[in-house]
């Protein structure tokens, strides 16, 4: 029996204005914002955070980021670095993300789109330390794609990411940490991870983190699943041991659909 709080991420992505995230918000409050025993958190396009964070102030709901650049300040066109985050109220923040790590939601792109991220293990590691040093926790996505996991190759790939995001980093620093199993094949496609392989994965992912942190550190980390969460399976993902909440892309859009997977949570 593990006493992890549940935690539901809505990872809005690039939807909603801020005259849309008002409205979105009306509708779920009442509810999200009466079950205090689950942790929830909304990661909105980066303009709609300081309004977000206003419209949530009175309740246990927080605001986090999808992404973030590793650099305090500088040269870098575009780019949000973690102290503007840490000044804007976000407690949370997405990292290696399988669109960040390049993928843009396709299940397998065009290798010349890559690029247009550049995310890499490395990148994902600097993003992570620099959000500790601002105690924003990192959401650190990991997952296979489809000929990964035909190939056999899940569990290694996902050592593989662990590895490289969490290289340099102790026990002490990633106590709390979130990490998001997130099969690439199932992002935004309305196909889930069925919840006895989800649980096999998270509970490997655990099991890598006890190895390399320690028991205790290790239970200490929540594990989402994100991949076409929905109301009407979040319910049975939810009650596996090793699977402690959900990343929510699509669902979270939907304010009714949203509070329903809160509840299951
Ligand atoms: C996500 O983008 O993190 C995600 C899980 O998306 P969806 O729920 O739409 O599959």
């Amino acid at each position: 029996m593990n006493m992890r709080t549940k935690l539901v991420v809505g990872n809005w992505k690039m939807n909603k204005t801020i005259r849309e995230a008002e409205a979105a918000v009306d509708s779920f409050i009442k509810v999200v914002g009466g079950k205090p025993d689950v942790d929830v958190a909304i990661c909105p396009a980066y303009v709609t955070i300081p309004r977000l964070r206003e419209l949530l102030k009175n309740t246990h709901v927080k605001v986090g980021a999808q992404d973030v650049f590793w650099e305090e300040k500088g040269a870098f066109t575009g780019q949000v670095s973690p102290a503007m985050l840490y000044d804007a109220g976000v407690a949370f923040c997405i990292v290696g993300h399988s669109e960040t790590r390049g993928r843009f939601g396709k299940m397998e792109t065009d290798p010349a789109a890559l690029g247009y991220f550049s995310e890499t293990e490395l990148t994902i590691n600097k993003k992570i330390k620099s959000l500790l040093y601002y105690s924003i926790t990192p959401i650190l996505c990991v997952g296979e794609t489809d000929a990964e996991r035909t190939a056999g190759k899940t569990d290694e790939v996902i050592s593989t990411q662990l590895e490289g995001a969490l290289a340099g980093l102790d026990s002490v620093e990633l106590y709390g940490l979130v990490v998001a199993y997130e099969p690439v094949w199932a992002i935004g496609t309305g196909k889930t991870c069925d919840s006895a392989e989800a649980e096999r994965v998270c509970g490997s992912i655990r099991a890598w983190l006890s190895a390399r942190l320690g028991d205790e550190e290790a239970s200490s980390i929540r594990i989402l699943y994100g991949g076409s969460v929905k109301a009407s399976n979040a319910n049975e993902l939810f009650r596996q041991p090793n699977i402690d909440g959900g990343l929510v892309g699509g669902a979270s859009l939907d304010p009714d659909e949203f509070r329903k997977i809160v509840v299951s949570a």
